[in-house]
């Protein structure tokens, strides 16, 4: 079988976890009763779901000339992810997220964007060929909005669909991004967030999709959490439920889904097929602690899944 391309542009970031008894206050040095590391960013995130799946995925992104950016090469390497996009870059740090979590669950989190807000469009351009040849591009909004758009011209020119994550939704989406969208795939707040509308069930998800529709994205795909997804094109609206799991941990869950989903419609899956599966992925990711410690690996999932 040839292989399934898959380019993501996307951010790479470390996450820091400091888990302690009690927030800090300003000024004030507490000790923490564990830390961890892990591997995040959304595009490297999602890159490493669709890579796990069996997806050829390439990663045009940018990381520092620091000791996290040659953990970040290595780790792709290791996930069979190509790394020829994958630009060190002089004078930046890799991208960073500085975690802490109380004995309650709360948190504070610092996002340093480092070499992230860096990817530029000579980059994007750097990697045009990686794109054309793509069965699917995949892109959300932790890079320059600018290099996202560059990308999404050269695989709409391409003939390339485009999943577009609006995440995180800060400034919202340019109205031009819209079009480029073969599926925009939001969450429930980011959906809220771009429509002004209430989106906590599928029916408020349904009016939402509409809207997106009608702004120019083709297929819209609002994930709702335990209440699995609605997948709205303008012929059919469908519903799918998410299996009944108990979760232990939904960080990541939304990237989880979307690298499914970039990797079933790269496969050749229509958009509802390609969505029921990668419900079926991220409630596997929500059973399990952690961001890609959670995605599980195509050797690990049911026949009736993959
Ligand atoms: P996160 O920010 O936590 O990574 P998200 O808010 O972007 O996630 P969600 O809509 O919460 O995305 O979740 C994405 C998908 O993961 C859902 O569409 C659903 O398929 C699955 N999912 C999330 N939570 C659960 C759950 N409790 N049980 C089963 N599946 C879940």
């Amino acid at each position: 079988m040839p292989p399934i391309n898959i380019c993501v542009v996307g951010s790479v970031n470390l996450d820091l976890n400091s888990y302690t008894d009690r927030l800090p206050a300003a000024g004030e040095t507490i000790h923490a009763r564990r830390f961890t590391t892990g591997h995040g960013g959304k595009g490297a995130n999602q890159a490493v779901m669709a890579a796990r799946l069996g997806g050829a995925v390439a990663l045009v992104a940018r990381v520092g000339q620091d000791l996290f950016g040659r953990d970040a090469l290595d780790h792709f390497r290791a996930e069979g992810i190509s790394t020829t996009h994958v630009t060190p870059t002089e004078g930046a740090s890799t991208g960073t997220a500085v975690i802490t979590v109380d004995a309650t669950g709360r948190n504070t989190i610092v996002v340093s964007a480092g070499a992230n807000g860096l990817l530029s469009v000579a980059d994007v351009e750097a990697a045009r060929s990686t794109i054309e040849s793509a069965r699917v591009l995949v892109c959300q909004q932790e890079v320059p909005s600018e290099a996202n758009r560059t990308a999404m011209r050269i695989a709409e020119q391409a003939g390339v669909p485009v999943v577009f994550n609006p995440a995180p939704v800060g400034a919202g989406v340019p109205a031009e991004a819209y079009p480029l969208a073969s599926v925009l795939c939001p969450n429930e707040h980011e959906a809220a967030l771009l429509t002004g509308l209430p989106v906590r069930t599928p029916d408020e998800a349904r009016t939402a999709g509409m809207e997106l529709l009608g702004r120019g994205a083709r297929t819209v795909v609002v994930t709702l959490g335990a209440q699995g997804c609605l997948v709205v094109t303008r012929e059919r609206v469908e519903a799918i439920p998410a299996p009944d799991v108990e979760a232990v941990d939904t960080t990541g869950a939304g990237d989880a889904f979307i690298g499914s989903l970039a990797f079933f419609l790269a496969r050749g899956e229509d958009v509802f097929s390609a969505a029921r599966r990668a419900t079926q992925v991220a409630a596997i990711s929500v059973q399990r602690p952690g961001t890609q410690t959670s995605f599980p690996r195509v050797a690990e999932l049911s026949a009736s899944i993959v």
